[in-house]
């Protein structure tokens, strides 16, 4: 009794710390959702358990029934949006129509039982029926964790979760039913296990608010390109980027000042947006995009040779005179953009002297009139 009681008190400061880290790091799906069900589905469970017998032994039989049903069915409740919250973590997405029903279907089966008229053992038979399944939905959902640093715990609760539905599992024929409850062993296995469920549950939850914010640090917002401090960070991570072949193309958008100045600066940014996800649209995975500040960018590419280079630029600098903007004043118009390419990488020359070659390039081709492409040979 004590120990289920000590374990609602921990599932409710469980709860206020979910409910932290989902305040304070909003892009974290399932984190409060996680905090909420496990706290509701230890409500259910210490009423089913402790709920019961304290009644049954003050020979209040009403209230022991009550609290058997209405815990079995807040229990069940509870450990079906459990499963909300690993789908909504690990998928990093809002629930499909039909998880959503996932916790009205779970609740069903208790409240049946209480309708027929079944008594404990039969509520304790659905209820681990009901926990067996959840579990092993949560174990397909938390297998998508594979990359680190999630890979550890999310494989250490995929291991609670089948731990776990062994334990619920073998409730269910029926000839351990004397084992199930009170018994001290089962009780403290059982608490052990969502100790550490909940324990790897926090850890994933404040790697995922660490990546946010390394994400943030790494991207411009208004373009969603990389920073420079992204760019250099993802090239030092590089594997090849002393290979030959790595080159660089400076882009800068021409007459930029005057388009501020004539539309207004909020139809400058729609236009650098819609050129991010122009140049964004054409690359591949490994090729990089950077804004180096204000409307200058750069491209940078492993691999590559100067044709492909050269064609890549012509085809971005084609498909920037077609795009036609429409201020919300004034006649529409189009905007071009001039491109400089260096190649290097094979003498171990710096990333930033490439960089400076990549400009000397993108100066001449503004020097001979713009809207062209000039190569550093
Ligand atoms: P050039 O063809 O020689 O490149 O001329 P330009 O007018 O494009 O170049 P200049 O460097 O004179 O002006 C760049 C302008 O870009 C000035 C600045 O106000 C504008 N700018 C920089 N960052 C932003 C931004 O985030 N949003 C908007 N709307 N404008 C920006
Ligand atoms: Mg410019
Ligand atoms: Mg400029």
């Amino acid at each position: 009794m004590l120990t289920l009681l000590s374990d609602c008190l921990l599932a409710v400061v469980l709860f206020v710390l979910f409910w932290y880290v989902a305040r304070v790091s909003r892009n974290i799906q399932g984190a409060f959702t996680w905090g909420a069900a496990h706290l509701v589905y230890t409500i259910g469970a210490t009423l089913f358990d402790a709920g019961t017998a304290t009644f049954a032994d003050a020979g209040l039989a009403t209230a022991a029934a009550l609290s058997t049903h209405l815990g079995s069915a807040v229990l069940c409740g509870g450990m079906a949006a459990l499963g909300w919250a690993v789908v909504q973590f690990a998928r990093r997405r809002a629930l499909h129509r039909l998880e959503i029903a996932v916790v009205p279907m779970a609740v069903a089966p208790p409240l049946l039982v209480w309708g027929l008229g079944g008594g404990w053992e039969a509520q304790s038979v659905v209820l681990n029926c009901v926990e067996l399944l959840v579990l092993l939905w949560m174990i397909w959902h938390l297998h998508v964790l594979r990359e680190d640093p999630y890979r550890l715990p999310a494989r250490m609760m995929m291991l609670g979760c089948g731990l776990l539905a062994v334990l619920y599992g073998s409730v269910v024929p029926g000839w351990s039913l004397s084992h199930f409850g009170f018994d001290e062993i089962w009780v403290s296995v059982d608490l052990s296990i969502w100790f550490m469920l909940n324990f790897c549950m926090l850890m994933l939850c404040s790697f995922r608010a660490a990546e946010s914010l390394k994400l943030s640090a790494m991207f411009d917002p208004l373009t969603g390109a990389l920073n420079r401090r992204g760019l250099h960070g993802e090239l030092s991570s590089w594997p090849d980027r002393d290979q030959p072949g790595l080159s660089v193309i400076a882009i800068d958008l021409d007459h930029f000042k005057a388009i501020n100045d004539r539309h207004g600066h909020d139809t400058g940014d729609r236009v650098l947006q819609r050129f991010s996800e122009t140049v964004r649209s054409g690359l591949r995975s490994d090729q990089l995009f950077a804004r180096m500040g204000g409307e200058e960018f750069a491209v940078v590419m492993p691999g590559t040779d100067r044709e492909t280079a050269r064609h890549l630029s012509e085809r971005l600098r084609n498909q920037m005179m077609r795009l036609e903007f429409s201020p919300p004043e004034g006649r529409p118009f189009r905007v071009t953009i001039s491109l400089g390419i260096a190649f290097g990488g094979s003498d171990g020359e710096p990333f930033v002297e490439l960089m400076r070659r990549a400009d000397d390039a993108l100066y001449a081709a503004k020097r001979k009139g713009r809207n062209r492409v000039e190569m550093q040979p």
